[in-house]
């Protein structure tokens, strides 16, 4: 063991802790061959070696309980999707210039996840990120505009133009001069008509890029506010904003890359628990199950323009083997009830995570659409004061107990819980057990 200072790697805690000698040395190598911008997460880190359902392990074979995974969003190494992906690179493995079945089945059942909208068209990416920025740049062709509006917590990605929109990635990533924030439609902390609230909001930064020349491309959020707090309530409170844009000549754009694919338990998309039709919805993290894939959907008249003057090749994006990954993915979302089950036990486990509040003082606001729950620690209800040092205090608790979560929001005072889609009541129980102890350690 040797006690080192992790303030450079570490996102959450910086500060010494002890290490063992083989960490220590995997830590190093990183630092000299990664360089100094990746973070690693918790104060202790943790090494995996193999994931399998909902279980992270070690190398010494000690089982975490994955509670904060959105990617392999149906389980680690899942046998459908592993074996599709398996079957797929054995055989052919091209990219977009050629014909093939696949891209156009996975096109197919995609789009048939939208039926009731106008959204026809699927094009696809290597990442979130990328799908944000193609996005962007759509609705600059289709609009000629340029501004972009976003809420004040907001994550939407890493590109150049992204991270001009991207507040989340800090001081040193500065925002556009053509990008306004909006306060994000907290329901809980600002009181009701969120609504009202959250496009009277909108069509004020409308209003303000307008007079400064700038006219407005797009409002994007994420349909669950995930990096803003994960708020869900009450759903069809983005009607409003979305029509105030589009009034204005923008588009609406819902970044799906949270909380897509089922995760909101009573729909498919975020967005449709708000009763809105996007412009372009944006997709990523769990649609390949951890396999690279991300991409968008869109309306022909959106896209129409930008398809005539610029012509579209990504080189990895739409290759056979994560279109084969992706289409898996849906085949088990439909043939699992995976929706279903995000629903009961996302319910099941929000009213488990409320229940700890009489015992916890500190727990504060608790809130969740489906398997994605948000809680609020404080040192005091009544005011809602962020508690960020015990918030971290808890986080770490919890991963020294074999059960991994992190926190987000403005004040990165928020319990992000967001388990894999295939959680189960059972899961349910050693979570909240884990995380009741962890709250009742958390004072100083
Ligand atoms: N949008 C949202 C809402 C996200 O949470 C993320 C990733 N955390 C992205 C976009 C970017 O996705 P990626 O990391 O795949 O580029």
């Amino acid at each position: 063991m040797s006690v080192v200072d992790v303030s450079s790697v570490n996102a959450f805690i910086p500060g010494e802790v002890e290490l063992e000698e083989s960490q220590l040395r995997l830590i190093e190598q990183r630092d000299r061959l990664l360089g100094p911008a990746y973070r690693l997460m918790y104060q202790k880190p943790l090494h995996f070696v193999r994931g399998d359902g909902v279980w992270l392990y070690d190398p010494d074979g000690r089982a975490y309980l994955d509670t904060y995974n959105n990617v392999v969003s149906l389980g680690h190494c899942h046998p459908d999707v592993v074996e599709a992906i398996t079957r797929q690179v054995a055989t052919l493995c091209t990219n977009t210039r050629y014909l093939h079945e696949t891209i156009l089945e996975l096109a197919e059942s995609l789009l048939s996840t939208v039926e009731s909208s106008d959204l026809t068209h699927m094009m696809l990416t290597g990442s979130g990120s990328e799908a944000n920025d193609l996005a962007y740049r759509i609705a600059k062709v289709r609009t000629g505009g340029t501004g972009v509006i976003i809420t004040e917590t907001a994550y939407h990605g890493i590109t150049d133009a992204v991270s001009k929109f991207s507040p989340t990635l800090g001081e040193g990533v500065p925002l556009g001069e053509h990008v306004r924030c909006v306060r994000a439609p907290a329901a809980y902390r600002y009181g009701p008509n969120t609504a009202e609230r959250f496009q009277s909001d909108v069509e004020a930064a409308i209003a303000d890029l307008k007079r400064h020349g700038i006219q407005p491309a797009m409002l994007i959020v994420d349909t669950l506010f995930t990096s803003d707090g994960i708020l869900p309530e009450e759903p069809g409170f983005l009607k409003g904003a979305a029509g105030a844009i589009r009034k204005a000549g923008g588009l609406f754009v819902a970044d799906e890359v949270q909380p897509g694919f089922g995760r909101t338990g009573e729909t498919m998309w975020g967005f449709q628990r708000h009763g809105v039709d996007p412009d372009i919805v944006t997709l990523g993290k769990p649609m390949g199950n951890g396999q690279p894939i991300a991409g968008l959907l869109t309306r022909h008249d959106v896209v129409e323009e930008f398809g005539r003057s610029s012509r579209y090749f990504n080189t990895f994006a739409g290759n056979a083997v994560s279109c084969a990954a992706a289409a898996a993915v849906l085949k088990v979302i439909k043939r699992d009830r995976i929706m279903g089950n995000s629903r009961d036990v996302g319910a099941y486990l929000l009213g488990k995570i409320e229940g700890l509040r009489e015992r916890h003082e500190c727990l504060g606001n608790v809130r969740g659409a489906g398997l994605f729950v948000g809680a609020d620690i404080v040192t005091d209800r009544e005011t809602q004061a962020s508690d960020r040092a015990r918030t971290t205090r808890v986080v770490n608790a919890m991963r020294e107990n074999g059960v991994l979560i992190s926190a987000c929001g403005e004040d990165h005072n928020i319990l992000k819980i967001r388990p894999p889609l295939i959680f189960s009541k059972e899961n349910v129980d050693l979570f909240v057990n884990v995380l009741d102890n962890a709250l009742g350690t958390s004072n100083v």
